[in-house]
């Protein structure tokens, strides 16, 4: 009977994180498919509390455990992941591709002899062999493929299996990892406040910022400052996903007055993200082919331009209000609050 060996990481403080859990229901349900049996290996300061929450998974539980293991780091997470592998000599490993583990996890595959396949959005069982789905090619293509060579280790992407629930008592247990000599210490994390982080994958709507924000407006003067005040209102009260289109982001690189928390990160686009959200609203952007083909994944549509004209009248959005930005977006700002 073959054996699928699904790898978590604890937070910091000792919990699941939902990209884990989410893992953890697509290793479940493959094993399942494949009629496997599955073995559950925990990576954490202490994976006690993070076993418990997921206890009523029918699996054997194992964990490396210890200070050493906190925090991401990948000499000891690899060595972590290695432990744990040699315990169960699975065919099949699966991981969430977490920041941490999208580090050490391709790590795993070298050192084991095997093949790692990573950014999954799909794996189920046909007739009993695994078969995993992944987007290609700046997600224009979406490939579903199998392997022969084991062991086979992969990585999940978030939102694409159900968050498993469903805690119950276990024993776990602890495995030993040989750890080399550390020359990297993790001495913290500087992260920036939620509020300040304007790319927000899990929020309901993208709100993205076009160039037309920086240009000269009716009274024949740029407002660039008035744009970042009602931009970042905007975000405070609704929590939306901040995207951009690639002008607006190229206009700091020219040395023109910018919207000062605009980075390349948030560039919308044949050449940015593709991000996925059930709503957008583009404003002061034209709606070019090579930016609204990022929006491929943004369900309903919805512009806001003074040019009656522009790209997202020609079937790109299905609501346009010919508009001032400014204006509305100010008027949204005070409905909202
Ligand atoms: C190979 C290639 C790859 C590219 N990749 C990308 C990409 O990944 N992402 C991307 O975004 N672009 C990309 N582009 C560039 C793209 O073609 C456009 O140039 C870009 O998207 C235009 O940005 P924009 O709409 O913000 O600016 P503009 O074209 O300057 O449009 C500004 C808009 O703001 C409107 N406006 C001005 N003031 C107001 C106001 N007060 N209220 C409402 N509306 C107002 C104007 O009517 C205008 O429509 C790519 C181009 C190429 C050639």
């Amino acid at each position: 009977m073959s054996t699928i060996l699904y790898l978590a990481h604890t937070e910091t403080d000792g919990t699941l994180a939902k990209i884990s859990r989410e893992a953890l229901t697509a290793a479940q349900e493959l094993a399942e498919g494949m009629g496997a049996e599955l073995a559950v290996g925990i990576i954490g300061a202490d994976v006690s509390a993070a076993a418990e929450s997921i206890g009523s998974c029918k699996a054997r539980f194992l964990g490396v455990s210890g200070d050493e293991f906190s925090q991401g780091r990948y000499a000891s997470d690899v060595a972590a992941a290695e432990a744990l592998f040699k315990v169960v000599t699975p065919d099949v490993v699966v991981a969430p591709a977490s920041f941490r583990f999208s580090r050490a996890i391709p790590g795993l595959a070298v050192r084991v002899d095997g093949r790692v396949d990573t950014h999954l959005t799909g794996l189920e069982a046909e007739n009993g062999n695994p078969v995993a789905k992944r987007w290609f090619y700046r997600q224009r293509m979406m490939g579903e493929f199998a392997r022969e060579e084991r062991p086979w280790i992969l990585t999940l992407d978030p939102g694409c299996f159900a968050s498993f629930e469903g805690a119950g008592s276990v024993d776990v247990e602890l495995v030993d990892a040989a750890l080399p000599e550390m020359r990297t210490t993790v001495t913290g994390i500087q992260a920036p406040d939620a509020d300040e982080q304007t790319i927000r994958p899990d929020a309901k709507t993208l709100f993205v910022a076009g160039a037309g924000w920086t240009k000269k407006q009716s009274d024949g003067q740029s407002h660039v400052q008035e744009a970042e005040e009602v931009i970042s209102q905007f975000l405070g009260v609704t929590k939306a996903s901040l995207g951009s289109s690639k002008s607006l982001v190229d206009i700091s690189g020219e040395g023109q007055a910018v919207i000062s928390f605009l980075t390349h990160l948030h560039q919308v686009g044949q050449t940015g993200s593709t991000p996925r959200h059930t709503k957008g609203l583009a404003t002061c952007c034209h709606g070019e082919e090579p930016h609204v083909v990022g929006w491929r994944f943004i369900n309903e549509r919805r512009a806001i331009n003074t040019d009656a004209s522009c790209g997202w009248a020609q079937g790109k959005a299905d609501v346009l209000y010919v508009a001032d930005a400014f204006e509305l977006v100010k008027k949204l700002n005070e409905l909202l609050a």
